[in-house]
């Protein structure tokens, strides 16, 4: 990864906006801007070299990973510390992340710099640097999605009528666990039968009825990446209505992917979906946005919404998920994640959306 080119962008954006210096807090971007994997840091860019504090639980692991930047373990704690530091070195302005500090800390810092370092409300800096991945990044996607992908077959092993949800989730979970997934990067999303109609119904002691949809959601996090894929399957004998409601969704599903490129808007893509569903009748049952950007973070920028402007991007890596769910019947969405390329997209997500039947 190559950090030092990030930071310097960081520093490039805190001089655009006049101000000196960015206080990144959020752990994500602490940890694209730093390499820091731990979970207590702050790190402050700006035109001098990047200073990163963190508290005695993480000094070896923090030295050992932070690129670029000078660390400095808190003896007290990690705020005051950075606050001396802030003085010391005659700060004026610092902008801070305000989508992600809460008003209790913002008063509390602003408290201790005692009107000494104004501080300047800012969103998105680090998140819009992050939406657009380079090759390491994408090669570490890739890795996530693949092992993610592979798990579907455990759970289609695991569904049969009767079974509980949670036991579908807990098989797919525990053998993601032995690939080597650090995590799962959601609460794993299992809905059998009139469940699946709910968009995100995580699984439950509910068993699986004879007949219905089971949506499965899920992601493993690798390598602090995390993946994202659902895919529908069904149990029993199914009525036509039921398989005109796969096949629109499907439909949608591809259209959306064939008007991904580079120079869209996301809302366009999201119309795409939107168009076929409408169409087959089945447009108010499409009840969430076709998409989002998965990275270090399960939903990050862009969304694909409704009316949303965010043009796509090489590099971006968003997933496309319409769904249809009718309430008392029953739900299907299908979700694979995408990488945007100058002229279209290639699907990361390898695995069938036949419907499989069980
Ligand atoms: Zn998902
Ligand atoms: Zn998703």
């Amino acid at each position: 990864m190559n950090y030092i080119a990030r930071q310097k962008r960081m520093e490039a954006a805190v001089q655009d906006k006049g101000l000196d210096a960015l206080l990144v807090t959020h752990l994500p971007n602490l940890r694209y801007l730093s390499g820091f994997t731990g979970s207590a840091g702050l790190l402050v860019v700006g035109s001098k070299r990047p200073m990163f504090f963190t508290d005695g639980r993480y000094a070896e692991q923090a030295r050992d990973e932070v690129q670029r930047a000078r660390v400095v373990v808190a003896k007290h704690t990690v705020i005051d510390t950075a606050v001396e530091w802030l003085l010391d070195n005659d700060l004026r302005t610092m902008g801070i992340e305000s989508d992600h500090m809460t008003v209790a800390v913002r008063a509390q810092l602003a408290k201790k710099l005692r009107g000494k370092v104004r501080l300047s409300d800012t969103s998105g800096w680090v998140e819009r640097e992050r939406m657009i991945k380079d090759a390491d990044e994408l090669a570490l996607i890739r890795r996530a999605v693949n092992l993610g992908a592979g798990l579907l077959d455990v759970a289609i092993d695991t569904i049969r009528p009767g079974a509980t949800e949670v036991e579908v989730a807990a098989q797919l979970e525990y053998e993601a666990r032995k690939r080597g997934a650090e995590g799962m990067s959601f609460e794993t999303i299992v809905a059998a039968g009139e469940r699946s109609a709910l968009p995100h119904g995580r699984a439950t002691p509910t068993a699986i009825p004879e007949r219905g949809f089971v949506v499965l959601d899920f992601g493993v996090i690798l390598a602090g990446y995390c993946s994202d894929m659902t895919r529908t399957v069904r149990v029993g004998k199914m009525s036509e209505a039921d398989e005109k409601l796969y096949n629109s969704v499907r439909q949608a599903q591809q259209a959306a992917t064939e008007a991904v490129r580079a120079g869209i808007a996301t809302g366009d893509v999201d119309a795409a979906a939107r168009k076929v569903l409408t169409h087959a009748g089945f447009g108010k049952y499409f009840s969430h946005s076709t998409g989002h950007g998965v990275g270090l973070e399960i939903h990050e920028a862009p969304r694909l919404g409704r009316g949303q402007t965010e043009s796509l991007r090489p590099g971006m890596v968003v997933t496309i998920e319409p769904g249809a769910y009718i309430p008392g019947r029953g739900g299907v969405r299908i979700e694979d994640m995408v990488v945007v390329t100058p002229d279209g997209c290639e699907v990361l997500t390898p695995a069938t959306k036949e419907l499989i039947q069980l």
